[in-house]
């Protein structure tokens, strides 16, 4: 989790002044967009609270954690005021296949270190005036998207992500909470209309309804937080898609105002063959993925990926590489490449996800 305290120091001026301090300093910063709104309780807390009891969160454990504190931000604040938001576009092109990669992680550095020292800066300038500051990217114990559309930097798409006016589906977002009473900007109202095309889009059937994901049935928790081995009914479903799933993001038409990244650490990088990664040892997987999103699954899971994808695609010219993967230390990597070997020696290839049961 990266949050982090910047301690009080002198006492605040002029709301108004601040407000419009604190939003010059964050584009200075480089963040696309900031919006600032009151750190009374999030509007889906309720919500929130309900798709956990409905198991919808998978077990994550993070999720779980600290939850009464996602649902009161004084409890991770007491006596805060505000919450600054603010949102960094990292649309970075079209993606590459087979192999692909959600957009998030093709740069060359987690979204968390990009944000992580902006806000800390964005924070500290908070504190000068004598508030209190706490931020918080992403995996704290805040609803970044509940006070995103609150403090109007987008609004929450019926795929349960951030959509942006300016940017489309491609924002990562940080929060800085303070003790600092700033005035609120207008919310954001939902624009989705009578589009469904993201519940369309969903190979595994994970937007259940409107507004509703169930993280059991989406490949991006299957790929990205699950580090255990994948049940067979969800191999095939899982296509080509080596780490995370982006598209009920790619369908949804706000993307018609996507623009590429201005942030350099943003950029895709390309990857090796997907047989010349499954060779890699711990140190090679260190060496070329260290600081990226990928880095945090760790070689075994990532492998395990790597295997699935080649099943799927279905070439025997992979088969060297995974029959060498028959060795590996890791026994997740040893029994996905046995599975990988069967759907290649006996299946027409799956690029095309197939809903499972
Ligand atoms: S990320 Fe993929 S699997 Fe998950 S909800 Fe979106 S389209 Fe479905
Ligand atoms: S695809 Fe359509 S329904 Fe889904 S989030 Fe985008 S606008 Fe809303």
């Amino acid at each position: 989790m990266a949050d982090n305290t910047v301690p009080q120091a002198q006492s605040p001026p002029l709301a108004n002044d601040r407000a419009a301090e604190i939003k010059t300093l964050a584009l200075q910063l480089g963040f696309d967009v900031v919006g600032i709104t009151s750190a009374r309780s999030p509007q889906h807390a309720a919500w929130f609270t309900q798709w956990l009891a409905q198991g919808f969160h998978a077990g994550l454990a993070y999720m779980e954690r600290r939850q009464a504190e996602r649902v009161d931000p004084q409890r991770v604040l007491p006596g805060a005021r505000s919450v600054v938001v603010v949102g960094m576009n990292y649309y970075s092109g079209d993606p590459v296949g087979p192999g692909r990669v959600a957009r998030y992680a093709q740069g060359q550095l987690d979204y968390h270190d990009v944000l992580a020292p902006r806000l800390a800066t964005l924070a500290a300038r908070i504190c000068a005036w004598g508030a209190e500051a706490r931020w918080y990217v992403d995996t704290g114990p805040v609803l970044e998207r509940d006070f995103a559309e609150r403090a109007g930097v987008g609004f929450i798409g019926k795929h349960t992500n951030l959509i942006s006016r300016r940017y489309g589906n491609w924002l990562v977002l940080g929060a800085v909470l303070t003790t600092l009473d700033l005035p609120a900007d207008p919310p954001a109202r939902n624009l989705c209309g009578r589009c469904t095309r993201c519940l369309e889009a969903c190979p595994t059937g994970a937007i259940v309804a409107p507004f509703q994901l169930d993280a059991r049935r989406c490949i991006s928790f299957w790929t990205i937080e699950w580090r255990g081995r994948i049940p067979e009914e969800w191999r095939i479903a899982i296509g080509d898609r080596l780490f995370g799933c982006d598209d009920c993001l790619e369908v949804c038409p706000w993307n018609r105002f996507a623009q590429h990244a201005a942030a350099a650490e943003f950029r895709p990088r390309a990857l090796p063959a997907l047989t010349e990664m499954l060779t890699w040892d711990d140190r090679q997987f260190r060496e070329f993925f260290q600081h990226t999103p990928i880095f945090r699954l760790k070689r075994g899971p990532f492998l395990r990926n790597v295997c699935i994808v080649l099943g799927n695609c279905g070439d025997s010219a992979a088969l060297p590489a995974l029959e060498r993967a028959l060795h590996d230390p890791d026994p997740l990597v040893r029994e996905h490449a046995e599975w990988a070997i069967t759907q290649v020696r006996t299946r027409r290839p799956k690029l095309h996800s197939e809903k499972p049961p």
